[in-house]
């Protein structure tokens, strides 16, 4: 009698663990489909606000299926926002529109390794961050703006302003109009100067640039390449989009600038015009980091770089894609030579550079 209880015990546990094996392997499954409800979406962090960009997002969805929900805010706020955030953060891509901010996100830690064969097959070396300890890649660039100098045709000859150097030159004295040294446009480009002059040579530059200013910094591009066309100042700094926008304008008085300005790709005899690039990465904390890689594999694809580049007049950044863009090839900027510093250079140095800013009395 002993015996048989004994028997039947031993079945019974069997029994149980068995059904606690099947009820574990049920939870696994029902887990993994779960995962798999998740996966269908992707958060992005975006300071591009290009209308065209939207055919890009709808494409995305339509191929993949997974759903895009956006945040719009510049780059400096969502910098902030994932600092604040924290772990808890949603935002699984981010995109910003400059190499110092891209820089400032990966020293900061705010974004993970992308380990994509596709990405670096892609995009070349110079348009990203330099690889991690690990191999994986912390941003990527996807598109390419040259930081060109534009002058009153009026009153400026144009071999006084074919470089950069010869903005802190006082053959310049008073024509200058600069937007402010600590915006990340600015710190690009003196972070591309300071790798070619030294830091000696970038500080008299600097200093130069301040006594050559027609007025205080202030505004952005365009206002810059307004205050050149109004007779306000004589020279000044611009990304090539914001000019291609003026030159695509139809408004009469865009037309009007546009005629009376020249336009100049800095630095042909030499090292060559500096071009920065809006970019991409993988938030740390991402929910849905296979989607982002995904999302950011197509950015690099030729019909998303099309869109991606030839919405705001850009430049694609992935090796063989073409582009015809009448305003960039008005602007002669097909052909240009572009500096060889590596844009992860570039945005390493904007920490020196604002110390040399802060020594140079350039706000
Ligand atoms: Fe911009």
């Amino acid at each position: 009698m002993i015996r048989i209880n004994r028997m039947i015990q031993v079945h019974f546990s069997r029994y149980i663990m068995f059904k606690r094996l099947l009820t574990a392997a049920f939870l696994a499954l029902l887990a993994s489909a779960h995962a798999g409800a998740e996966e269908q979406v992707l958060n992005i962090y975006s300071a591009r606000h290009y209308p065209s960009d939207e055919a890009l997002y709808g494409e995305f969805t339509r191929s993949t299926g997974i759903r895009i929900k956006r945040v719009d805010a510049d780059d400096a706020g969502i910098l902030a926002r994932l600092r604040a955030e924290g772990a808890a953060s949603p935002a699984d891509v981010i995109l910003l529109v400059d190499a110092s901010r891209l820089w400032r996100g990966e020293a900061e830690g705010l974004f993970q390794p992308i380990k994509s064969p596709a990405l670096d097959a892609a995009i070349p070396a110079q348009w990203r961050s330099q690889p991690g300890a690990d191999g994986g890649t912390a941003w990527f660039g996807f598109s390419t703006r040259a930081r060109v100098i534009v002058y009153d045709k009026l009153k400026v000859r144009r071999e006084d302003v074919d470089s950069y150097e010869e903005l802190g030159d006082p053959k310049n004295k008073g024509r200058l109009c600069l937007r402010s040294g600590s915006h990340p446009y600015n710190l690009s480009l003196f972070g591309a100067v300071l790798e070619h002059l030294g830091e000696q040579k970038t500080e008299v530059w600097l200093r130069g640039m301040v006594d050559n200013m027609a007025r205080a910094p202030q505004g952005g591009d365009t206002d810059q390449i307004r205050a050149v066309a109004a007779g306000e100042c004589a020279v000044a700094v611009t990304n090539t989009y914001y000019l291609a926008r003026l030159m695509r304008s139809t408004r009469p008085e865009d037309q009007t600038a546009v005629e009376r300005i020249g336009v100049v790709f800095p630095n042909q005899a030499s090292w060559g015009t500096h071009v920065n690039v809006a970019g991409g990465a993988v938030a740390r904390h991402a929910k849905h980091p296979a989607n982002a890689v995904k999302f950011l594999e197509y950015l690099a694809s030729s019909a998303a770089q099309e869109h991606f580049a030839n919405g705001n007049n850009e430049w694609p950044a992935a090796k063989g894609v073409k582009l015809d863009n009448p305003a960039l090839k008005a602007m002669g900027g097909n052909s240009f030579k572009s500096e060889a510093v590596p844009i992860s250079v570039v945005g390493r140095n904007s920490v020196k550079v604002q110390q040399l800013l802060d020594r140079a009395g350039f706000r």
